[in-house]
């Protein structure tokens, strides 16, 4: 490709852009194709000579588009949403253009101190504890690994990471209703399957102190080593919160390392009337919270927060000599608070994000998208079929269809119907989590591009499919 090429090109693939983001509900939400559809298409070699680029783009648009489920489709209400927004997606056009790699700091001086100045604002913005510092993690995945190995690191006075064992069986405890990043952490850390014991919930999905106490204190009488406790604000089932204060009591008494997930909920927190969801955060040892979910900012960021960034560096450091460089001990070297030594230069695009909406602008969104689920929520409520599953504390809706006479399976078994017939619709797209035994409808309220009006849309449309499929059944019935 030459240089002219390119810049034709570049033009064209940014006319593209402008136009998917004006025009993406035209696409059906979900993909509709069928599992292998998209890899048959695909040619099982690779070419031997290039192709053009208008030849690539072509096939992108007929073979690839139609095989993509919009994210950002303002009817994308299923998951947690990972919104962009057009100043994160200039952002990583000149990101990809710089091709940097961000390891240390002389790979790039500024990408680290962006990031350090970013982490910096996103403490302050969300009001963390003051004494937080941040490095910015692919995903809380990756976050809650090195949570659990800095715990991990700890409780064994470095003797894993010296020797690959402990003496004592190392013990991480999490509620029921916790992300299974915490768990898929706590295995690769080696502590076991059985080093993860799940802690069972009160009525609102939220993490029982009191069994958490009795858990320990069982483990310890057994000869255990409990390490770490991962209390989570904004489930992802329900978006419930855990009590902090109680965990954080419990935490210091017994010496555990307590790490916290807020992937979805942590952007919450730039709403001051939200903090107080997040009390007892200053009892944490690391934070997490993802602006890829709900903070306009593109896949992948996630911002991890810790107390002590030595230890952490202690913890993930390994230094051979062709990474020491002049400037070591003076700046941060953020491989050395990361798991890859690779970086990505994803501060760029948080700055430009922050920059370009304030702070207060980004309020002025979260506080709509919670507003409209305040809406839909008031709406569904007036539904005689509607049965609430869980309270909602930000923008997440869970409920789910009742019918007088059906059994539990009787009754999954119709709102599984419904959600599939309703993400079939191409407008609109839910999913589902389990409660109690009970599937259950989960619809979010976060997408950058949602409005109103289309909200209003999709409850219609929910009300209408819902009809439908309820009216079948008991016709059915009378048979
Ligand atoms: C989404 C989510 C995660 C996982 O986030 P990734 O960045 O995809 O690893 C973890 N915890 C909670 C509570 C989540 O909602």
């Amino acid at each position: 490709m030459t240089p002219q090429e390119f810049r034709k090109m570049a033009h064209q693939t940014a006319d593209w852009m402008a136009d998917y983001f004006e025009q993406v509900t035209d696409f059906p939400v979900k993909a509709r194709v069928q599992p292998g559809e998209i890899l048959s298409a695909l040619p099982g070699l690779p070419p031997e000579s290039g192709t053009d680029s208008e030849t690539i783009f072509r096939d992108f648009g007929s073979i690839l588009l139609p095989g993509i489920t919009h994210w950002q489709h303002p009817g994308f209400m299923a998951y947690f949403p990972a919104n962009t927004s057009y100043p994160s997606v200039l952002a990583e056009m000149v990101t990809s253009a710089l091709g940097a790699q961000c390891m240390l700091w002389e790979t790039s001086p500024a990408a680290t101190e962006l990031e350090q100045a970013v982490m910096g604002w996103l403490r302050d913005m969300t009001g963390l504890p003051g004494d937080f510092q941040g490095v910015i993690q692919d995903s809380a995945s990756s976050a809650t690994l090195m949570a659990v190995l800095c715990a991990r690191e700890k409780a064994s006075g470095f003797q894993v990471a010296e020797t690959g064992g402990s003496a004592k069986k190392l013990m991480v405890y999490a509620s029921t209703q916790t992300h299974s990043s915490a768990e898929k952490a706590v295995r690769i850390a080696g502590l076991g399957k059985t080093g993860f014991r799940k802690i069972s919930v009160r009525a609102d999905f939220s993490l029982d102190p009191a069994e958490l106490e009795a858990a320990i204190r069982e483990d310890l009488e057994k000869g255990f080593l409990p390490c770490a406790v991962i209390a989570t604000l904004g489930t992802t089932g329900t978006t419930a919160f855990d009590p902090l204060p109680e965990i954080g009591r419990i935490c210091k008494t017994y010496g555990l390392w307590l790490h916290v997930d807020a992937a979805y909920a942590g952007t919450a927190f730039l709403l001051p009337e939200f903090r107080p969801l997040a009390a007892g955060l200053d009892l944490a040892d690391s934070y997490v919270f993802n602006p890829h979910k709900w903070m306009l900012t593109h896949f992948d960021c996630s911002a991890f927060f810790v107390r002590d960034p030595d230890h952490l560096v202690n913890v993930m450091s390994v230094l051979p000599d062709y990474l020491r460089t002049k400037s070591h001990g003076r700046v941060n070297n953020y491989s050395d608070w990361s798991i890859q030594l690779g970086r990505r230069f994803r501060a760029l695009k948080l700055w430009w994000v922050i920059r370009s909406f304030g702070v207060n602008g980004l309020r002025d969104i979260i506080r709509n998208h919670i507003r409209l689920a305040e809406l839909a929520e008031s709406e569904l409520k007036t539904w005689p079929s509607v049965d609430w599953m869980a309270p909602r504390t930000l923008n997440l809706l869970c409920f789910r269809f009742t019918q007088p006479g059906l059994s539990v399976p009787e009754e999954n078994d119709l709102n599984d119907e419904i959600l599939q017939t309703l993400n079939q619709s191409g407008k609109v797209y839910l999913s589902h989590t389990t409660l109690n035994g009970k599937l259950t409808l989960r619809l979010v309220t976060g997408q950058t591009t949602l409005t109103e009006p289309y909200l209003r849309e999709v409850l219609d449309l929910i009300r209408q499919i819902s009809g439908q499929i309820l009216a079948s059944r008991v016709s059915q019935e009378k048979k």
